[in-house]
């Protein structure tokens, strides 16, 4: 078998994705190979295609251990022996394991780092021919990374006890240079083959919401989403509880995930999820590392995250199966404050000296801001997460709430300078809640204190809400029209712009969206740059009634064959499986391994009972169920 056939027979796809190949033929050659790749790109594909080519056995060492049964699972799906090594196993069963890995059971090993140096690994890795080495999540072996693992430390002594040296692959989602250096120094690979594919997910559609209610924004969005299995982040237990309760009160299958809860009941409703009988989840950041669920079709931010790199990493676990897939954060001017707050409770190292506890909190600041400013920005969103991550976009993707234009644009230009003026009178001594407040003509008790009738911008912004005041400063700070103090007193400062503004020169637009409540959705075909590859399509756009319906009928039969086998249903067939065969609807064995997604083995598994399926609904007389293309 060549590689082509190995990726049509074991996992059903009849071409391999950008990069994939690349790596693929490195280590056939007994290159090593590093590939930087972000989620849903199709990392697993690069090491298992060559498991299966090699002789002997490969050893797959990921930090994961909720991954690795996973993957497993997947793969015994799929027709492959696999297996996997680590501490959810008693001793009993590695031995076992063990056993029958060095009769060659196996041609993939997951084994989690700290294994390695065990007394019975060792001895069965001195016997076995372990032709490939793959270290999965390799970032967490750098120092310099925000996941370092010294567990992972132990797989360079490993890798010289071993009587033979293994062809070593490597992959990750996120790395910057610097981590990428030490990925290849510290592992020690030995001129590798490295690809870096962009950061881009064409896939997902990008979107900021402010909108006023954002449980009335939720609850229509995912009624309208019902069957999808989505994700809702907010930043707090409380808001978890909250939100899961009311979205279950309309008797949405819900779930809810996060560190207050024990043990045993964030297990059961993390696989209520991943197995789809609750296929809405509402979280705290706590939950997601190490699930793997392929048809996440949206995630929704509740509250705004800490950082672009948390929400490009939990918004990414959209659309993992590469349909498409939407990833929208709810704004709101609280967001930041709580964020502040949060970062400031957060657990201090003990060691760090003050400055580098200094240095942190500047950095998470500047983490925050960079969020808020995605956030407040009225350019193209992707283009802002990319160049952001130091990528360069085409400007403009058409498919983020942006560059649909879903927002007008308000001058406030006059309102810009009466809170450049205010802060002037001020002496720039005061901070956003002042400075507002002051606009506004309130009396605070905190207000009077600081004598603040006295100035004459004393409620020269009478007419506005204290919200809109705060918009504008914001925006003012972020087209660097104002400045804030890095401490935590943040006080309002004048930048050079601010006189742009003041003389008339330069006007200022806010954004204002449009429609906020209810949910404007992505619909249509996509144009644009960042498309030229594929344009993609929601199954809406795709299947026709007939179609959809019929898409609902082998959705069922997944869940009942999940339910009889105890798998998660999109290991059986992934949701883009299910539209491929609502369009090709095929008759025989040789159509149905057409589908992309199908291979030999699923085939003998579960083709003939999905064949049964569709000529039942179809009665055997084949009716359009496309919109046509
Ligand atoms: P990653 O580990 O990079 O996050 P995965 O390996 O989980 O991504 O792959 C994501 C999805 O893409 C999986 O559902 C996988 O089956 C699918 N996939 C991978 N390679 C291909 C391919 N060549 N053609 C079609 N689908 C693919």
């Amino acid at each position: 078998m060549d590689k082509y056939e190995v990726l049509k027979k074991y996992f059903g796809y009849d071409s391999f994705r950008e990069g994939q190949e690349m790596l693929i033929d490195a280590v056939l050659k007994g290159q090593d190979a590093l590939g930087i790749m972000p989620t849903g790109a199709g990392k697993s594909i690069c090491y298992q295609v060559p498991a299966l080519l090699l002789p002997g056995v490969t050893l797959v060492v990921s930090p994961l251990i909720s991954l690795m049964k996973d993957q497993v699972q997947s793969l015994n799906q799929a027709g492959i022996h696999a297996a996997y090594i680590n501490s959810s196993l008693t001793e009993g069963q590695i031995a076992k394991a063990l056993g029958l890995a060095a009769q060659g059971a196996y041609k993939i090993i997951y084994v989690a780092p700290e294994r390695l140096e065990s007394y019975g690994f060792l001895q069965f890795a001195a016997k076995a021919q372990i032709t490939m080495l793959t270290v999965d999540e390799a970032h967490c072996i750098s120092q310099w990374g925000q996941d370092f693992r010294p567990s992972y430390l132990k797989i360079v002594q490993f890798i010289r006890r071993l009587p033979r040296r293994p062809v070593i692959s490597a992959f990750t989602a996120t790395a910057t240079e610097t981590v990428q250096d030490d990925i290849v120094c510290v592992l020690g690979l030995r001129n590798p083959t490295v690809l870096v594919t962009g950061f881009d997910r064409k896939n997902l559609y990008f979107a900021v919401e402010t909108p006023r209610k954002k449980d009335a924004y939720l609850l229509h969005y995912v009624q309208e989403h019902a069957g999808d299995s989505g994700v809702i982040y907010c930043a707090t237990r409380k808001s978890v509880e909250a939100v899961c309760e009311k979205l279950a009160a309309v008797r949405i299958p819900v779930t809810r995930y996060h560190a207050g809860l024990s043990g045993e009941e964030r297990k059961q409703n993390q696989e209520d999820f991943i197995y789809d009988r609750k296929p809405v989840m509402v979280a705290t950041n706590a939950f997601g590392m190490g699930i793997d669920k392929s048809n996440v079709r949206y995630v929704i931010h509740y509250n705004m995250p800490q950082s672009l790199e948390n929400y490009y990493q939990e918004a990414g676990r959209a659309g993992r199966d590469g349909e498409p897939g939407e990833c929208i954060l709810l704004y709101s001017p609280q967001d930041m404050v709580t964020n502040r707050f949060l970062l400031g409770s957060k657990e201090q190292n003990a060691e760090m000296t003050e400055e580098q506890l200094a240095a942190i909190r500047e950095r998470d600041e500047e983490r925050l801001q960079a969020m808020y400013h995605y956030c407040m920005t009225r350019n193209c969103l992707r283009e802002y997460i990319l160049h952001y991550f130091g990528e360069q976009g085409s400007g403009r993707c058409e498919n983020c709430s942006n560059c649909r234009k879903e927002f007008e644009e308000v001058n406030v230009t006059e309102e810009g300078r009466q809170i450049i003026r205010c802060i002037l009178e001020m002496r720039q001594r005061y901070g956003v809640n002042v400075v507002a407040g002051t606009l506004l003509g309130d009396n605070r008790a905190r207000l009077k204190e600081y004598h603040v009738s006295d100035y004459p911008s004393y409620g020269s912004l009478k007419g506005h809400t204290e919200a809109e005041i705060k918009e504008i400063i914001n925006q003012m700070i972020v087209e660097g029209v104002l400045a804030q103090t890095r401490d935590r007193y943040a006080l309002l400062r004048i930048a050079p712009k601010a006189q742009g503004i003041l003389k008339g020169e330069e006007e200022l637009f806010l954004k204002r969206p449009l429609h906020a409540d209810p949910p404007p959705a992505p619909n249509g075909q996509m144009a644009g740059d960042f498309d030229i590859v594929s344009p993609k399509r929601k199954k809406s756009d795709i299947l026709n009634s007939r179609g959809l319906e019929l898409f609902e009928t082998l959705r069922k039969l997944r869940m009942e064959i999940a339910r009889e086998e105890a798998v998660p249903p999109y290991m059986i067939f992934s949701d883009k499986t299910l539209v491929d065969m609502c369009v090709k609807l095929p008759g025989d064995k040789k159509e149905m391994l057409n589908v992309s997604g199908v291979g030999e083995n699923k085939y003998q598994k579960y083709g003939e009972r999905f064949l049964r399926q569709m000529k039942e609904y179809t009665g055997g007389i084949r009716r359009d169920t496309t919109n046509g293309r």
